[in-house]
C-alpha cells in the first residue's frame, strides 16, 4: 500500500466538547490553529422536535416552525462559539461540486462549498451522512468548507476547494491542512457499481478505498476525500473515525433514518 493511501485511510479519534449545552466534535489538527474556530455539531443540545430532534440546523423541512427553529439553532451555535451570526455564510447545497468565495452579497444558492479569507466571516454547511470537509491554509489563513456526498465527491469538490484557494488567494497546497468530519462510513454504505466507478475516477488508485462484500461495493467516502486532498498536495489530513449511521443517537443519518431526519453542521471562522 502506498504511503498516501495509508494516510488517506487512517482514522483518528476526535475531541468532544460541551459548550452551552451543545455537544460538538473537533479535529485535533484544526483545534491547534490559534486563528481558526471550528466545530462539527451533533444532534444534541437543542429543542427541535422529532424526527429532527434535537439540534437541527437545516431548513429543509417546509414549515415555518421548523425553519425558525433551525435559524434559532444556527444563532445558538454562533453564540456558543463566539461567532457573528449576522455575518454567517450558508450555501444552499444541491449536491454540486461547485465552490465559490463567500462575499457580502450572500448569493451562493446552488453551490456546495464556500471559501473566505475574511476575518469573522463564519461558514456553515449541513450534513446527514455526506462528508464535511474543512480546509485551512495555515500560512495565509484562508478557510474553505465543502459538502461532499457521493456526487460531490465524484465531482472532486474537495480538490475544487483547494484549487479555488490556490487560484484566488495564492494558497500553496503544502501549507493547507484539512479535517474530514463525521459522515457515513464504509461499514454502512453499500452502493451500486456506477457510484464506485465514478469515485474511482477521481483518484489515482481506488484499491482499498472501496471494500467489496458479496460483490457489493462499500466505498469509504471519507477516505476518497482524504485521498483527493492528499493528491492535491495538501500537507496534512485528519479523518475522524465517526460513522454517522452507526450512532443515530448522536448524529443525523439519512440512510439510517430512511431520509426523515435533521442536519448537523460543519462551521468554521477565521478569527483575529
Ligand atoms: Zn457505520
Amino acid at each position: 500500500m502506498s504511503k498516501t493511501l495509508e494516510r488517506a485511510l487512517k482514522k483518528n479519534s476526535w475531541l468532544t466538547k460541551e459548550i452551552d449545552g451543545l455537544t460538538l466534535n473537533q479535529s485535533p489538527l484544526l483545534a491547534k490553529q490559534a486563528n481558526l474556530v471550528h466545530a462539527f455539531t451533533t444532534r444534541l443540545g437543542g429543542n427541535s422536535p422529532a424526527p429532527v430532534d434535537t439540534f437541527n440546523l437545516g431548513r429543509h423541512l417546509d414549515t415555518d416552525d421548523s425553519r425558525a427553529d433551525a435559524a434559532r439553532n444556527r444563532q445558538k451555535l454562533c453564540q456558543a462559539l463566539g461567532l457573528d451570526f449576522q455575518r454567517l455564510a450558508v450555501p444552499g447545497q444541491v449536491h454540486s461540486s461547485i465552490v465559490v468565495i463567500a462575499d457580502e452579497k450572500n448569493t451562493y444558492k446552488e453551490v456546495d462549498g464556500v471559501a473566505t479569507k475574511e476575518l469573522n466571516r463564519p461558514l456553515l454547511l449541513h450534513f446527514a451522512d455526506c462528508v464535511p470537509v474543512i480546509i485551512f491554509d495555515t500560512k495565509k489563513s484562508v478557510l474553505s468548507i465543502v459538502h461532499a456526498g457521493w456526487r460531490g465527491t465524484a465531482g472532486s469538490i474537495a480538490k475544487n476547494g483547494v484549487r479555488l484557494m490556490a487560484e484566488h488567494f495564492g494558497s500553496r497546497p503544502a501549507d493547507i491542512i484539512a479535517a474530514v468530519g463525521p459522515a457515513i462510513g464504509s461499514c454502512c454504505y453499500p452502493t451500486g457499481d456506477e457510484v464506485a466507478t465514478k469515485l474511482a475516477a477521481t483518484v489515482s488508485n481506488i484499491a482499498d478505498l472501496v471494500t467489496y462484500k458479496e460483490g457489493v461495493p462499500y466505498p469509504d467516502l471519507k477516505a476518497v476525500n482524504a485521498m483527493q486532498l492528499l493528491e492535491s498536495g495538501v500537507g496534512e489530513v485528519d479523518v475522524t473515525d465517526i460513522c454517522t449511521a452507526c450512532q443515530p443517537e448522536l448524529f443525523y443519518s439519512h440512510r439510517q433514518s430512511g431520509g426523515k431526519t435533521g442536519r448537523q453542521g460543519a462551521i468554521g471562522s477565521i478569527i483575529g
